[in-house]
């Protein structure tokens, strides 16, 4: 179940396609606009780092194109920043410095990339020789203008995996995570077992009706028979946001749970109120 290298290898990927067709080349460029902004707000809302970089319009042809990159070390691509002119484009060379537009060669950054979308400006490229025409005014035929917009899902997916995780946790963003809790009961038999019979299955429901985006987002890892341990390094490698772990201070007058913050070193003890607040506080649903 070790992650990395592993799902950047596959070279299929599912995609996200979309086309559009204008009346004339501004308001072609208004809607690339629209639709780079609407990207924008998607992987502004992974919270992962990424780059929106001029792209090569390479084999696609057109007049304009952004890639959004993922910074990562094993990305194939190589990105420039330029701190000079503020210019971020994919370069041809891993070793080029200088950046193209206002010839700095000092004051560049070149970081690797996972092209994770992109965005083309076509033009009248394909609908003119395709004769991709509207009629106008005077019923005269117009060429239409077009764009090409694409998101790299699973490629996202596995990037967003491949970024953020380490050799033995999954690690998803918030937005991403198949669930964002799981609650691990002691193991049958146990002492602990005896004292927290309803104890699971109540802060399951106590959860779900405090936080509406925990509905359906809670899974309680009623595998009984294994160990606490097991359960808790399968659900690292799962990727569960927060684990919770029922032990005896679950218990009694004033039940306290374990909460672990798989992005936090340090492991809570806490009410079921104070669960549900430091949930709603840390969590970007
Ligand atoms: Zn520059």
């Amino acid at each position: 179940m070790k992650p990395r290298f592993g799902l950047m290898r596959g070279r299929e990927f599912v995609m996200k396609d979309m086309y559009s067709f204008d009346t004339d080349e501004t308001s072609a460029k208004d809607t690339y606009n629209e639709i780079c902004a609407s990207y924008d707000r998607i992987f502004d809302k992974l919270d992962m780092e990424y780059v929106k970089v001029l792209g090569d319009t390479g084999d696609i042809g057109g007049t304009l194109s952004h890639e959004y990159q993922f910074k990562a070390p094993i990305g194939e691509d190589c990105i420039l920043s330029c701190n000079s002119c503020t210019f971020s484009a994919n370069l041809e060379v891993c070793h080029e410095r200088k950046c193209p537009k206002c010839g700095e060669e000092n004051n560049v950054l070149v970081q690797n990339g996972i092209e994770v979308g992109h965005t083309f400006l076509l033009g009248d490229k394909y609908s003119k020789p395709l004769k991709a025409f509207y009629l106008g005014k005077n019923s005269k035929p117009q060429v239409l203008h077009m764009g090409s917009y694409g998101l790299g899902l699973s490629r996202i997916l596995a990037a967003c995996v491949e970024v953020l995780s380490t050799d033995t946790d999954i690690v998803w963003p918030d937005v991403l995570v198949p669930y964002s809790v799981v609650i691990l009961p002691p193991k049958a038999g146990s002492k602990e077992e005896q004292v927290t019979k309803d104890v699971p299955e109540n802060l399951y429901n106590y959860l779900e009706d405090s936080v509406p985006s925990l509905r359906d987002n809670i899974v309680l890892d009623d595998r009984l028979s294994l160990t606490i341990g097991r359960r808790y390094l399968d659900a690292k490698r799962t990727g569960y946001r927060y684990i919770i772990v029922i032990n005896e201070k679950s218990s009694g007058d004033k039940p306290l749970y374990e909460l672990n913050d798989t992005k936090e070193t340090d492991r809570l003890y806490l009410s079921q109120e104070e669960l549900v607040d430091y949930i709603r506080q840390n969590t970007k649903f």
